[in-house]
């Protein structure tokens, strides 16, 4: 969970902890001259911490780069890709995908565990919890090298709290999430909201690396997003921001778990077109499943068809929206209901250009990315939160968040043991 750090001493040593920790894995191997000027902390501050990430395994000493200078070759120092292991979990109402990851967030272990329906949350999460502990072994990777869990999970997540406020699919309430595994566990434990993990993910190994500003949407069992504006994941106030799934699309429109009537999830997700077939036809298309559903109107049935179409074109007007109101270089379009493939698509790609400002979509690329049935992005995602934590200045945890590049005005004058 992200928590906020008080008492200035101990945020100052944080912050040149995490400054110091950028700067190794941001230039692959970097000697400890190079990073007081790069930092512009005190030599002996540098010193300190470097002896300290030394021992806690986290950098090691290398000299296999060959210096120009001359005179004794400087040690360099780097990051530990081994010297800690983070585990992350996408975790659905019938099962969970876990990955073990190295400091890189490169999967060492992948594993699925699925759940009997109807399990309590108290029961489910002693399921996740054995999950863990079995799996980690089976990785081969000792439990004290594990620096924490990242859990992606449907729902409205508090992620400052580790609390699932509401989950319409897991049918949760007010869940402490983090708090039962930490306390279990005895690592920290980050919890956010599926989609975001999957954004991060995207964000860091996917199609959003070389964007500032892009903007995910997943189809599927619901309709999510997640934002990244200016390089930072979008949050809102209590982290429960971007419901993508659940603006409005027509007031008199089906109902939603959520309560309102005509939200973009009750129409366009796996569920809505489910609910719309049953409401066109009882008898013929009750009892069926999505994926028949599918392949039914993939094959010509002309009712499905509609029901498609309609879905599409209102997941059109919900991406343009998106692209007028973020103006992203990138939307990036997966989920399982893409399965639908055209049946959606082309009703999507027909009503962009009559509801996106002028000269927005040509500025955007769209991309739709194949849904991993694996789910194990979602997990390598979640796994990233830890890692994100181990690099993230204290700062930002505040509610006045100081942007990083603008964080070296707060360091404290040079003063060894800082
Ligand atoms: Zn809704």
């Amino acid at each position: 969970m992200r928590r906020l750090r008080t008492g200035s001493k101990q945020v100052i040593r944080d912050i040149n902890r995490s400054i110091i920790l950028n700067l190794i894995k941001s230039h692959g191997a970097v000697s400890r001259a190079e990073l007081t000027q790069l930092s512009s902390l005190a030599a002996p501050t540098v010193s300190d911490i470097v002896a300290v990430l030394l021992d806690e395994g986290l950098i090691v000493e290398t000299d296999t780069v060959i210096s120009r200078r001359r005179g004794p070759r400087p040690v360099l120092l780097q990051l530990n890709v081994e010297g800690g292991a983070a585990v992350g979990i996408m975790l659905r109402a019938d099962g969970m995908t876990l990955v073990v990851t190295d400091l890189m967030a490169n999967v060492l272990h992948h594993a699925k565990q699925s759940f009997p329906p109807g399990l309590a949350p108290d029961e489910l999460l002693e399921m996740v919890v054995d999950t863990i502990r079995v799996q980690v072994q089976q990785a081969g990777i000792a439990w004290d090298k594990v620096l924490g869990m990242g859990v992606g999970m449907t729902g409205v997540i508090d992620s400052t709290t580790g609390i699932c406020r509401e989950s319409y699919i897991l049918g949760w309430s007010n869940v402490d999430v983090g708090g039962k595994l930490e306390a279990t566990l005895a690592v920290p434990v980050h919890v956010d909201n599926d989609t975001k993990t999957l954004t991060v993910a995207e964000q860091h190994f996917g199609l959003g690396q070389q964007q500032h500003n892009f903007v995910l949407v997943t189809v599927g069992r619901g309709v999510g997003m997640g934002a990244v504006v200016n390089g930072e994941l979008l949050r809102g106030h209590h982290d429960v921001g971007a419901e993508f799934g659940h603006v409005t699309m027509a007031l008199d429109g089906p109902p939603c778990p959520c309560g309102n009537r005509g939200c973009l999830e009750a129409i366009a997700s796996d569920v809505g077109i489910m609910q719309a077939a049953v409401a066109a036809d009882q008898v013929r298309y009750g009892g069926t499943t999505i994926e028949q559903l599918t392949a039914w109107a993939l094959d010509g049935d002309e009712q499905l068809r509609h029901i498609f179409e309609h879905a599409g074109i209102m997941l059109g007007i919900g991406v343009a929206n998106l692209i007028n109101l973020f103006a992203p270089e990138l939307l990036v379009l997966t989920g399982e209901g893409l399965r639908a493939g055209e049946l959606l698509l082309q009703p999507l790609r027909r009503t962009l250009p009559q509801c996106t400002f002028r000269g927005r979509l040509e500025q955007t690329s769209l991309a739709v990315k194949p849904w991993d049935p694996e789910w194990e992005p979602w997990a390598r995602g979640a796994a990233t939160l830890v890692l994100d934590d181990m690099l993230r200045l204290p700062l930002y945890e505040q509610a006045s968040a100081v942007p990083p590049r603008r964080v070296k005005g707060a360091n404290p004058a040079p003063r060894p043991g800082n």
